[in-house]
Protein backbone atom coordinates (compact mmCIF):
# COMPACT_ATOMS: atom_id res chain seq x y z
CA UNK A 1 0.00 0.00 0.00
CA UNK A 2 0.94 3.16 -0.91
CA UNK A 3 0.91 6.13 1.52
CA UNK A 4 0.60 9.04 -0.16
CA UNK A 5 0.51 11.28 2.74
CA UNK A 6 3.43 10.06 4.13
CA UNK A 7 5.17 10.48 1.08
CA UNK A 8 3.68 14.26 0.42
CA UNK A 9 5.51 15.00 4.05
CA UNK A 10 8.71 13.54 3.78
CA UNK A 11 8.46 15.85 0.75
CA UNK A 12 8.08 18.47 2.89
CA UNK A 13 10.26 17.51 5.10
CA UNK A 14 13.37 17.18 2.85
CA UNK A 15 12.70 20.57 0.94
CA UNK A 16 13.08 21.95 4.39
CA UNK A 17 16.06 20.52 5.03
CA UNK A 18 17.22 21.74 1.27
CA UNK A 19 16.13 25.22 2.11
CA UNK A 20 18.03 25.53 5.78
CA UNK A 21 21.24 24.01 4.12
CA UNK A 22 20.99 26.55 1.39
CA UNK A 23 20.38 29.66 3.51
CA UNK A 24 23.14 28.39 5.82
CA UNK A 25 25.51 28.92 3.01
CA UNK A 26 23.90 31.86 1.09
CA UNK A 27 22.41 30.13 -1.33
CA UNK A 28 18.98 30.33 -3.51
CA UNK A 29 17.23 27.44 -2.68
CA UNK A 30 15.47 27.58 -6.26
CA UNK A 31 18.65 26.89 -7.40
CA UNK A 32 18.33 23.49 -6.07
CA UNK A 33 16.96 20.49 -8.16
CA UNK A 34 15.42 17.56 -5.96
CA UNK A 35 15.31 14.36 -7.91
CA UNK A 36 13.01 11.96 -6.42
CA UNK A 37 14.66 9.00 -7.30
CA UNK A 38 12.11 6.11 -7.38
CA UNK A 39 14.24 3.13 -7.93
CA UNK A 40 12.28 -0.07 -6.99
CA UNK A 41 8.93 1.78 -6.12
CA UNK A 42 5.75 1.39 -7.65
CA UNK A 43 4.31 3.53 -9.92
CA UNK A 44 1.32 4.75 -7.39
CA UNK A 45 4.27 6.27 -5.23
CA UNK A 46 5.16 8.35 -8.19
CA UNK A 47 2.14 9.52 -8.49
CA UNK A 48 1.45 10.72 -4.91
CA UNK A 49 4.60 12.07 -5.18
CA UNK A 50 3.91 14.09 -8.02
CA UNK A 51 0.47 14.70 -6.62
CA UNK A 52 2.56 16.35 -3.88
CA UNK A 53 3.93 18.84 -6.49
CA UNK A 54 7.01 16.89 -7.23
CA UNK A 55 8.04 16.85 -10.94
CA UNK A 56 11.94 15.56 -11.24
CA UNK A 57 12.22 11.84 -11.28
CA UNK A 58 15.21 9.15 -11.33
CA UNK A 59 15.59 5.61 -11.84
CA UNK A 60 18.64 3.20 -12.58
CA UNK A 61 17.55 1.06 -14.49
CA UNK A 62 16.38 1.49 -18.26
CA UNK A 63 13.95 -1.53 -18.31
CA UNK A 64 12.47 -0.97 -14.92
CA UNK A 65 11.98 3.30 -16.14
CA UNK A 66 10.32 1.94 -19.38
CA UNK A 67 7.46 0.09 -17.68
CA UNK A 68 7.02 3.01 -15.02
CA UNK A 69 6.97 6.06 -17.66
CA UNK A 70 5.12 4.00 -19.22
CA UNK A 71 2.53 3.83 -16.64
CA UNK A 72 2.60 7.57 -15.83
CA UNK A 73 2.61 8.54 -19.51
CA UNK A 74 -0.68 11.08 -18.52
CA UNK A 75 1.73 13.22 -16.45
CA UNK A 76 3.70 14.88 -19.28
CA UNK A 77 5.20 17.74 -17.83
CA UNK A 78 6.95 14.99 -15.25
CA UNK A 79 10.84 15.11 -16.09
CA UNK A 80 12.91 11.92 -16.32
CA UNK A 81 16.63 11.07 -14.96
CA UNK A 82 18.36 8.11 -15.80
CA UNK A 83 20.94 7.81 -12.49
CA UNK A 84 24.53 5.64 -13.40
CA UNK A 85 25.74 3.62 -15.65
CA UNK A 86 23.44 2.61 -19.34
CA UNK A 87 24.26 -0.32 -20.76
CA UNK A 88 25.54 0.15 -24.29
CA UNK A 89 22.42 -1.92 -25.81
CA UNK A 90 19.85 0.09 -23.68
CA UNK A 91 21.87 3.68 -24.56
CA UNK A 92 19.21 3.81 -28.19
CA UNK A 93 15.92 3.58 -25.50
CA UNK A 94 16.82 6.55 -22.91
CA UNK A 95 18.34 9.25 -26.29
CA UNK A 96 15.95 11.81 -26.30
CA UNK A 97 13.59 10.48 -24.05
CA UNK A 98 14.67 11.98 -20.57
CA UNK A 99 15.49 14.93 -19.61
CA UNK A 100 18.73 14.21 -18.30
CA UNK A 101 21.17 11.68 -18.11
CA UNK A 102 23.65 11.09 -15.02
CA UNK A 103 25.83 10.41 -16.45
CA UNK A 104 28.43 9.64 -19.06
CA UNK A 105 30.89 7.46 -17.53
CA UNK A 106 33.43 6.49 -20.15
CA UNK A 107 34.12 6.43 -23.68
CA UNK A 108 32.40 3.99 -25.71
CA UNK A 109 29.35 4.72 -23.78
CA UNK A 110 29.71 8.33 -24.63
CA UNK A 111 30.54 7.46 -28.55
CA UNK A 112 26.90 5.45 -28.44
CA UNK A 113 24.81 8.52 -26.74
CA UNK A 114 26.15 10.80 -29.96
CA UNK A 115 26.16 8.46 -32.48
CA UNK A 116 22.15 8.20 -31.50
CA UNK A 117 21.78 11.55 -30.76
CA UNK A 118 22.82 12.61 -33.86
CA UNK A 119 20.78 9.84 -35.58
CA UNK A 120 17.87 10.76 -33.69
CA UNK A 121 18.03 14.34 -34.27
CA UNK A 122 18.16 15.14 -30.91
CA UNK A 123 20.54 17.38 -28.36
CA UNK A 124 20.17 15.42 -25.18
CA UNK A 125 21.21 17.13 -21.62
CA UNK A 126 24.08 14.76 -20.21
CA UNK A 127 26.52 15.28 -16.74
CA UNK A 128 29.89 13.58 -16.55
CA UNK A 129 30.50 11.46 -13.81
CA UNK A 130 33.82 11.48 -11.80
CA UNK A 131 34.85 8.72 -10.16
CA UNK A 132 36.89 11.08 -8.06
CA UNK A 133 37.92 8.18 -5.48
CA UNK A 134 38.97 5.79 -8.19
CA UNK A 135 36.47 3.29 -6.65
CA UNK A 136 36.59 -0.22 -9.14
CA UNK A 137 33.34 -0.76 -8.09
CA UNK A 138 31.81 2.91 -9.43
CA UNK A 139 31.63 3.91 -12.86
CA UNK A 140 32.83 7.67 -14.09
CA UNK A 141 35.87 8.79 -15.45
CA UNK A 142 39.16 10.13 -13.43
CA UNK A 143 39.96 13.38 -12.46
CA UNK A 144 43.15 13.55 -14.86
CA UNK A 145 40.71 12.52 -17.42
CA UNK A 146 37.48 14.81 -16.75
CA UNK A 147 38.91 17.54 -19.39
CA UNK A 148 39.42 15.33 -22.16
CA UNK A 149 36.06 13.72 -21.48
CA UNK A 150 34.59 17.89 -21.70
CA UNK A 151 36.51 18.46 -24.82
CA UNK A 152 34.84 15.55 -26.48
CA UNK A 153 31.20 16.12 -25.07
CA UNK A 154 32.27 20.00 -26.28
CA UNK A 155 32.43 18.49 -30.25
CA UNK A 156 29.48 15.87 -29.83
CA UNK A 157 26.58 17.91 -31.22
CA UNK A 158 23.77 15.24 -30.31
CA UNK A 159 25.10 15.80 -26.55
CA UNK A 160 25.15 18.55 -24.43
CA UNK A 161 26.96 18.64 -21.03
CA UNK A 162 25.42 20.60 -18.37
CA UNK A 163 27.88 19.53 -15.65
CA UNK A 164 28.95 16.85 -13.29
CA UNK A 165 27.93 14.31 -11.37
CA UNK A 166 29.72 12.20 -8.35
CA UNK A 167 28.87 9.05 -6.59
CA UNK A 168 31.41 9.37 -4.15
CA UNK A 169 32.48 6.52 -1.32
CA UNK A 170 29.32 5.62 0.47
CA UNK A 171 29.69 6.40 4.07
CA UNK A 172 26.88 6.53 6.64
CA UNK A 173 28.76 9.94 7.93
CA UNK A 174 27.86 12.72 5.89
CA UNK A 175 30.96 14.15 7.56
CA UNK A 176 33.35 11.49 6.06
CA UNK A 177 31.94 12.29 2.53
CA UNK A 178 32.19 16.08 2.61
CA UNK A 179 35.99 15.98 1.55
CA UNK A 180 34.74 14.40 -1.70
CA UNK A 181 31.65 17.08 -1.99
CA UNK A 182 34.39 19.74 -1.45
CA UNK A 183 37.08 18.17 -3.89
CA UNK A 184 34.24 17.96 -6.66
CA UNK A 185 33.31 21.42 -6.25
CA UNK A 186 36.85 22.50 -6.78
CA UNK A 187 36.44 19.87 -10.18
CA UNK A 188 33.64 21.97 -11.46
CA UNK A 189 35.18 25.00 -10.83
CA UNK A 190 38.05 24.73 -12.02
CA UNK A 191 36.64 23.27 -15.70
CA UNK A 192 34.05 25.69 -16.00
CA UNK A 193 36.88 28.58 -15.82
CA UNK A 194 38.95 26.41 -18.31
CA UNK A 195 36.30 25.78 -20.45
CA UNK A 196 34.90 29.35 -20.38
CA UNK A 197 33.26 30.92 -24.03
CA UNK A 198 33.54 27.56 -25.40
CA UNK A 199 29.86 27.81 -26.70
CA UNK A 200 29.04 24.38 -26.76
CA UNK A 201 29.60 24.64 -23.24
CA UNK A 202 27.34 26.05 -19.83
CA UNK A 203 29.05 29.32 -19.81
CA UNK A 204 30.99 29.89 -16.74
CA UNK A 205 29.20 29.64 -13.07
CA UNK A 206 25.92 27.48 -15.31
CA UNK A 207 27.45 24.29 -14.78
CA UNK A 208 25.37 21.67 -12.86
CA UNK A 209 26.21 19.64 -10.12
CA UNK A 210 24.67 16.01 -9.04
CA UNK A 211 25.67 15.11 -5.93
CA UNK A 212 24.13 14.26 -2.49
CA UNK A 213 22.36 10.75 -1.39
CA UNK A 214 19.21 11.16 1.21
CA UNK A 215 21.64 10.75 4.13
CA UNK A 216 24.68 13.56 3.15
CA UNK A 217 22.27 15.90 0.63
CA UNK A 218 22.72 18.69 2.99
CA UNK A 219 26.30 18.22 3.11
CA UNK A 220 26.29 18.14 -0.94
CA UNK A 221 24.78 21.34 -0.61
CA UNK A 222 26.95 23.38 1.17
CA UNK A 223 29.54 22.07 -1.22
CA UNK A 224 27.67 23.43 -4.35
CA UNK A 225 25.26 20.57 -5.80
CA UNK A 226 22.57 21.61 -7.94
CA UNK A 227 20.82 18.39 -8.26
CA UNK A 228 20.70 15.91 -5.07
CA UNK A 229 19.35 13.18 -5.81
CA UNK A 230 16.79 11.42 -3.00
CA UNK A 231 15.10 8.18 -2.72
CA UNK A 232 14.46 6.64 1.17
CA UNK A 233 13.80 9.74 2.54
CA UNK A 234 10.92 10.30 0.23
CA UNK A 235 9.91 7.01 -0.38
CA UNK A 236 10.85 4.89 2.36
CA UNK A 237 12.92 1.95 2.53
CA UNK A 238 13.75 0.22 -1.04
CA UNK A 239 12.31 -3.12 -0.69
C1 LIG B 1 19.62 4.93 -5.36
C2 LIG B 1 20.43 6.12 -5.72
C3 LIG B 1 20.23 7.35 -5.06
C4 LIG B 1 19.25 7.56 -3.93
O1 LIG B 1 19.72 6.96 -2.75
P1 LIG B 1 18.97 7.16 -1.34
O2 LIG B 1 19.99 6.77 -0.35
O3 LIG B 1 17.79 6.23 -1.37
O4 LIG B 1 18.57 8.58 -1.25
C5 LIG B 1 20.98 8.43 -5.50
N1 LIG B 1 21.88 8.32 -6.49
C6 LIG B 1 22.10 7.15 -7.13
C7 LIG B 1 23.09 7.10 -8.23
C8 LIG B 1 21.39 6.03 -6.75
O5 LIG B 1 21.64 4.87 -7.37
Amino acid sequence: MIDSATIAENLAAVADRIGRAARHVGRDPQAITLVAVSKTQPAAAIRAAYAAGQRDFGENYVQEWQHKAAEVADLTDLRWHVLGHVQRNKVKLVIGKVALLHGVDDMLGLDEMARHAWQAKVQQDVLLQVNLAQEATKRGCTEADADLFVEVLARSPGLRLRGLMLLPPFDLDAEAVRPWFARMCALRDRLQAAFAGVPTLPSAGHWWLSMGMSHDFEAAIEHGATLVRVGTAIFGPRA
